[in-house]
């Protein structure tokens, strides 16, 4: 399975971004009100310049305290992005996130962000084919 196929099949294809320079305190309104674990941090809504994470704010919540709500998303967020393209296979996807340990990757075409994926969306697709090669084997083997 690839990436393509796997945006497909989600229900929503947009990505939540927020500006530059937001406080984490907003930032943390986004993810609440719309029920995500990470937001993009995108100067033009198409680019991916940095993520921040739920477990970003946990973290520094608490090492500072709530102090740290007021500080800037840029100062807290990740900058190095690992991300996929379209073609990248669902495999080599949970692959890298199990060993990067994070759980969310944007899609990038023509150097735009056209999607992101989360873990739970690669496991998904991935137990779907699975069922699906089983009940091809099984209808094989019978002689369906
Ligand atoms: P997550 O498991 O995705 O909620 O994030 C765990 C940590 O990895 C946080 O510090 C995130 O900022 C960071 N992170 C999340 N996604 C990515 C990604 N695609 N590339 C690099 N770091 C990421």
């Amino acid at each position: 399975m690839l990436v393509h196929q796997i945006l497909k099949s989600k229900s929503t294809d947009g990505v939540f971004t927020i500006k530059p320079g937001t406080s984490v305190a907003d930032a943390a309104t986004v993810l609440s009100n719309n029920r995500i674990g990470s937001v993009i941090i995108s100067a033009t809504g198409k680019t991916a310049d940095g993520i921040l994470s739920e477990r970003d704010i946990v973290r520094e919540l608490g090492k500072r305290g709530p102090a740290c709500m007021s500080d800037k998303v840029d100062d807290m967020m990740t900058k190095n992005l690992v991300t996929c393209s379209c073609d990248d296979r669902a495999d080599d996807i949970l692959k890298k996130m199990t060993e990067g340990r994070f759980r969310h990757m944007p899609v990038i075409k023509d150097g735009e962000m056209v999607g992101l994926i989360t873990i739970g969306d690669v496991v998904k697709a991935r137990l779907t084919e699975l069922s699906m090669e089983k009940e091809a084997l099984e209808g094989m083997i019978m002689g369906h």
